[in-house]
């Protein structure tokens, strides 16, 4: 299998074809934006870490019988996935009101709630990624009914399973975005990556915010923090 062409270069990965046409690399840089890329920055090392972060997640995910895109990681900054065709919807996850939700409702950040929130945005930047709900995606074909009420299913799934990955590791998932594609036979798979860059993730005795947001908002430690993540998910992999 060898590393063919840039196929599409994203905020914060880059995707390349390979001499398997059902196969792509997934290149993780240290690029970081936040804010419709009105803000722009680097995270060094972002990439290392991400790369291993979701390495584990997804390898812990497939144990679990989830199925990945993922198929191994390749050296420090690339992972070699399937290739796929995303739906255009993000699933986010909230166990926690925070980021757009706390703002949306006028709540604290921080509070508990009953159970897990399931929402759809519409994956388009120039739009700004927009809310959206069941009908829009059913009207709008963004994906079939039996398709969404799988990924529906299969995040629920998802969230049972990476909750207690992270509360062991003394974090808590307070919310974070999914990305489904399909393969050309047809099978549904999780997509993209699972690191702090698209999870919010707060340390359990202090609350110490672990993610991205130290960037979105300049409170410093910013590579401490992805360090940090990587760690303890390596340490629970017992990967040295
Ligand atoms: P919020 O809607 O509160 O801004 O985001 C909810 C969660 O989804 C956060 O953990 C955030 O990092 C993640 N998220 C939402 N949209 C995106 C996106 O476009 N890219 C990434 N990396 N994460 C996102």
């Amino acid at each position: 299998m060898e590393k063919e062409n840039k196929l599409y270069e994203g905020k914060a990965k880059i995707i390349y074809s390979t001499s398997d046409p059902s196969l792509v690399i997934q290149y993780f840089k240290d690029d970081a934006t936040a804010f419709d890329a009105r803000k722009k920055g680097t995270i060094i090392d972002k990439g290392v870490y991400n790369n291993k972060i979701s390495t584990v997640i997804f390898e812990l995910l497939e144990k679990e019988g989830i199925p990945t895109h993922f198929i191994r990681q390749i050296d420090d900054r690339e992972m070699l996935v399937k290739k796929l065709t995303i739906f255009p919807i993000e699933v986010v996850i909230r166990n926690r009101i925070a980021g757009s939700l706390a703002k949306r409702f006028g709540m604290e950040e921080g509070g508990e709630l009953q159970t897990s929130i399931l929402e759809f945005y519409y994956k388009n930047d120039a739009l700004h990624d927009p809310m959206i709900n069941e009908d829009h995606i059913r009207v709008f074909g963004f994906a079939k009914d039996d398709d969404l009420a799988y990924i529906k299913d299969i995040s629920h799934k998802i969230n049972r399973i990476l909750t207690g990955f992270f509360d062991e590791l003394g974090i808590i998932l307070v919310d974070y975005k999914l990305e489904f594609g399909r393969t050309p036979s047809g099978s549904i798979c999780l997509a993209d990556e699972i690191t702090p860059d698209g999870c919010r993730l707060w340390d359990k005795k202090t609350l110490k915010k672990l993610d991205k947001d130290r960037f979105r908002w300049d409170l410093g430690e910013v590579e401490d923090a992805y360090q940090e993540v990587f760690k303890r998910v390596c340490k629970e992999a017992d990967i040295q």
